[in-house]
């Protein structure tokens, strides 16, 4: 283990007292983390990381455009390599065109021999006309996390992985690569910056042909672990420092059939109609109240709506919209369903119109490993952060990592809960904190026996 020199009898700044703290629990052995609240990242060089990336597709409004495979992203992943090798990271391009940055571990006996990696890692694209926090928070958590480690002489007994997935906003396509959920399909089509996903892996200097070569079989990593900014208002609604992600949750939508009967609207008395967009009206104030008076975090949502055949003199004859659930349990979905489609049948006969439901999309929940929520959640505790336990409304690399190891997320609060804009926010304290719980977290899980549950 390579420690640094404890030095005494120095003033004790805050940098000289991290460092002699730092190489006294070195000596000692593994970091015992809940005695060691001290012991964490460079909120400062955290911040500059963080600013750094913004040079690459930043705009003046705060914001920052940096689509998959632009010239944007090959430069900030440029710019993310030289930091992985400034702390120590050995830089690799996996055949999926994700970028890697592992350092080895000391191994030898206890959790570590087993050489499974510890892997923590996020996104650096963003939608067109996004934000700058989004991904961008958890990459650059990981990496000062790796950053701090080297900094602090800490060695850690397994390997350790901070990866960038590649095209997340445009599918998820680098960690679902690693899943081997990619469907060669898939790599024809046209993401936003122009390229398709075949020809931006292959500029990213992934191997579009042999994408299926990155799978990583289940079992293969001792986890993953992703810091990343909430997106939505939950955390600063309550005051609360620090999310403790339960999972992501699964997602059924449906196409939704209202059928009544078209007619004109100046002769069909009211009396006389079966007018399809009133009964839809009735649905969706329907879906609404579901959601709302069932106990849980379920959403429900009418995101489409269409009138046939839409003109201002003819009562609606048919409503084509849509119908979206969310929850962390797929049955919980169900029943919230079920309870859809109750209501539905007395709109029908309210309104003498049919209702019809089929299902078009499926999104399975992806529920994070109980023991990483506890160790995430023991982490905010040591560093005295508030913390709570919550779901991910929406969808993150953590959720196809999570087929290959367990996996946990670590949020952290977005102001008024905005994401993909450039009115995204967290502050530098807030980030900072979320840094920290990662790293008192990957310190945590380094220590953890080699057979620990999924
Ligand atoms: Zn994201």
């Amino acid at each position: 283990m390579l420690c640094p020199p404890l030095r005494v009898g120095q003033p004790p700044t805050r940098r000289r007292f991290l460092a002699s703290s730092a190489a006294a629990v070195c000596a000692l052995g593994p970091w015992p983390v809940d005695d060691a609240p001290q012991f964490g990242v460079d909120g400062r060089r955290l911040r500059d990381i963080w600013a750094a990336l913004r040079r690459f597709g930043g705009t003046s409004d705060g914001g920052t455009t940096r689509l998959a495979y632009s010239d944007e992203d090959l430069a900030a992943r440029e710019y993310v390599a030289e930091v992985m090798e400034r702390a120590g990271l050995a830089v690799s391009v996996d055949l999926a065109g994700n970028l890697v940055g592992r350092r080895e571990g000391a191994g030898g006996g206890g959790g570590g021999s087993d050489g499974r990696p510890l892997v923590t890692g996020s996104h650096i694209d963003t939608v067109p006309g996004g934000g700058s926090y989004d991904g961008q928070v958890g990459v650059a958590g990981a990496l000062e996390a790796a950053l701090s480690l080297r900094g602090h002489g800490v060695e850690l007994l397994r390997p350790l992985e901070v990866v960038v997935f590649q095209n997340e906003e445009g599918g998820k396509t680098g960690s679902r690569a690693l899943a081997g959920r990619v469907q060669p399909a898939e790599l024809d089509i046209v993401t936003a910056s122009g390229f398709t996903i075949r020809e931006g892996t292959g500029r990213l200097g992934g191997n579009p042909a042999r994408l299926a070569e990155a799978r990583r079989e289940p079992g293969s990593v001792h986890g993953f672990l992703e810091l990343h900014v909430e997106q939505g208002g939950r955390l600063e609604a309550a005051g609360t420092q620090i999310g403790v992600v339960e999972g992501i949750v699964g997602i059924r939508r449906w196409d939704v059939e209202v059928q009544g009967a078209a007619n004109h609207a100046g002769t069909t008395p009211m009396d006389q109609r079966r007018d399809a967009l009133v009964a839809a009206a009735s649905l969706i104030q329907a879906v609404d109240e579901t959601a709302l008076s069932t106990e849980g975090r379920q959403v429900a949502t009418v995101g489409k709506i269409e009138a046939v055949p839409g003109a201002p003199n003819v009562v609606p004859g048919l409503v084509r919209a849509t119908l979206e659930i969310r929850d962390l349990s797929m049955e919980k979905i169900d029943s919230v369903f079920r309870a859809v489609e109750r209501r539905a049948r007395a709109v029908e006969e309210a309104h003498d119109v049919s209702i019809s439901f089929s299902r078009f999309y499926e999104s399975l929940a992806a529920p994070t490993a109980p023991r990483f929520r506890d160790i995430v959640e023991q982490a905010a505790e040591t560093l005295g952060h508030s913390h709570a336990r919550m779901p991910s409304g929406a969808g993150h690399d953590a959720q196809s990592m999570a087929q290959i190891g367990p996996a946990g997320m670590i949020f952290v609060p977005s102001r008024d809960g905005i994401s993909h804009s450039p009115m995204e926010y967290t502050s530098p304290e807030d980030m900072e904190r979320g840094a920290n719980v990662l790293l008192h977290s990957i310190l945590a899980l380094d220590r953890e026996p080699g057979d620990a549950d999924w």
